[in-house]
């Protein structure tokens, strides 16, 4: 049996548990470990074959009609079973199995069918067969093998996927709400032609399995925040690339809370079509970035104008459940490092700032944070010639109102300058660095300035407002920002290559 990466969780947590609540630990790098040890190569060779067979299947028309039956099969001979309309739950004769707990995740699985497969049209990945869940090591000599305490989605000795799980698991119920959405949508993973060639290669594809598949989560039970704990690693680690993928720090399972960008996109930009065509209709070998920038082109945007605005938003954590976000992140998990802020910032002194360590990488940001702000400043900044693009914008939120305003880009440099800067409960600086969607590894260094403006209107040279001028903002302006009083975010677009 072949067991490598894919759907890969840890042990439950919950936000008020105390003390000290653990993250949970993934264990799909011990799957990956044991796979490339014993037989390097194989496992993806394995994949490729049976992503390309359950499409070969699909075409020949082995899927039942719409309203068929199911079939139960079970390759293991397994004692135990809770079969519904598409989910056949299995378990051994030993073990703590409670057949309650069953019924329960069983009634999720076919929420995430309904969801999943009939409401947002995602291929059924089974064939004719209902899709087996086994429960790991509960006593059976065939029954699939839990090598940790993990739960994965792979694929069944007689190759069609299968999910398996540690009965500890299912018994927490926010768990069972995050699972069954998660592993299922793994499943369709399987069986689409994106998969071809890409898995197994690098993190261009890995990560984007987990942070779709989480993704899913959210469609299936919005009411849950549960699976937004998530959102904590990608916290802690921003200068990472958004296709960052790795179990092991920095910036472990990161991958995962990536998933609140596919989200902001679906939410605040596009439709979840978006997820869906990028797993259905993408052709063999597309990064899935590079799908995703296809279906926002069409849609009249890019990917790296809504991936700028996207990290101006994590400033302030301004999304459809930003305040399940604040609430994980303020709760401290032991999650490792936490590489924001950047620094923090008092005043304006005038001083040029650059970070001393945790540099963006592309696709990747810096979060200053500002305190003690003065009623009137510029914000200057000046980036080193590496990347294709810079981004740097100023944000604050008080309560549920979130401001956002970019620097004026010129080249690598660019300046901001605001007037009656309100108080805030929190005010940030972002520094997004875009190099291509593949990271390499490198990052990227600037500065940056503030400056204190009190006083300087009132000894500067008198100037009319201009109306209809060209809306660029000076450091001789005197004109007030209402846009950022407003809340209008701009925007700036900037092409050197
Ligand atoms: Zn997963």
């Amino acid at each position: 049996m072949i067991l490598i990466f894919s759907a890969a969780w840890g042990a439950p947590v919950n936000i008020a548990a105390a003390p000290a609540p653990q993250p949970p630990r993934c264990g799909t790098v011990d799957l990956a470990q044991w796979a490339s040890t014993q037989m390097p190569g194989a496992a993806e060779r394995w994949l490729h074959d049976f992503s390309h067979g359950s499409r070969v299947a699909r075409h020949r028309g082995l899927l039942p009609p719409p309203g068929t039956a199911l079939e139960a099969r079970d390759p293991y001979a397994v004692t135990n079973v809770h079969e519904s309309d598409h989910f056949a739950i299995r378990w051994g004769s030993e073990g703590d199995v409670n057949t309650n707990d069953v019924a329960v995740f069983s009634e999720m699985f076919e929420a995430s069918h309904d969801i999943l497969i009939d409401t947002l049209g995602y291929p059924w990945p089974n064939g004719p067969y209902k899709f087996n869940v086994y429960i790991g090591d509960t006593g059976s000599d065939g029954i699939p093998p839990l090598p940790g305490t993990i739960n994965y989605t792979w694929v069944d000795s007689e190759e069609w996927p299968m999910i398996v799980i540690d009965a500890e698991y299912f018994r927490d119920d926010d768990y069972v709400s995050m699972f069954p959405p998660h592993e299922l949508f793994h499943g369709i993973q399987f069986g689409t032609e994106t998969m071809i060639d890409l898995v197994g290669i690098d993190h261009r594809v890995l990560w984007y399995m987990e942070a779709s598949a989480h993704w899913s989560v959210r469609e299936v039970t919005p009411e849950n925040t549960y699976h937004d704990i998530f959102i904590i690693p990608f916290a802690y680690y921003p200068e990472l690339s958004i296709s960052h993928w790795s179990q092991e720090q920095p910036g472990a399972l990161r991958q995962y809370g990536a998933f609140s960008f596919i989200r902001h996109l679906t939410d605040r930009v596009v439709d979840r079509q978006l997820v869906h065509d990028s797993w259905v209709t993408a052709t063999v070998g597309e990064l899935p970035l590079d799908r995703i920038d296809r279906y926002l082109v069409d849609n009249g945007t890019t990917l790296d104008d809504e991936f700028l605005l996207f990290t101006a938003h994590v400033a302030t954590w301004d999304h459809v459940q930003g305040d399940s976000f604040r609430e994980w992140i303020d709760g401290d998990l032991g999650w490792g490092d936490n590489h924001r802020p950047t620094a923090v910032v008092a005043g304006a002194s005038g001083e040029w700032l650059a970070p001393d360590d945790h540099l963006p990488h592309t696709y990747g940001s810096n979060y200053w944070q500002l305190t003690d702000l003065p009623k009137d400043l510029t914000i200057s900044f000046e980036g080193d010639e590496g990347p294709q693009r810079w981004y740097a914008a100023f944000a604050q939120r008080t309560g549920d109102d979130h401001t956002r305003l970019a620097l004026e880009m010129i080249g690598n440099n660019g300046e901001l300058t605001l007037t009656d800067v309100p108080s805030a409960d929190e005010s940030w600086l972002v520094v997004t660095a875009l190099d291509g969607h593949v990271d390499y590894g490198e990052s990227f260094s600037y500065r940056l300035r503030l400056v204190d403006d009190e006083g300087q209107t009132d000894t500067a040279t008198p100037q009319s407002p201009r109306e209809g001028g060209c809306g660029c903002n000076s450091a001789a302006s005197t004109a007030p920002l209402l846009s950022l009083l407003f809340g209008l975010t701009a925007l700036t677009r900037r092409r050197r290559r």
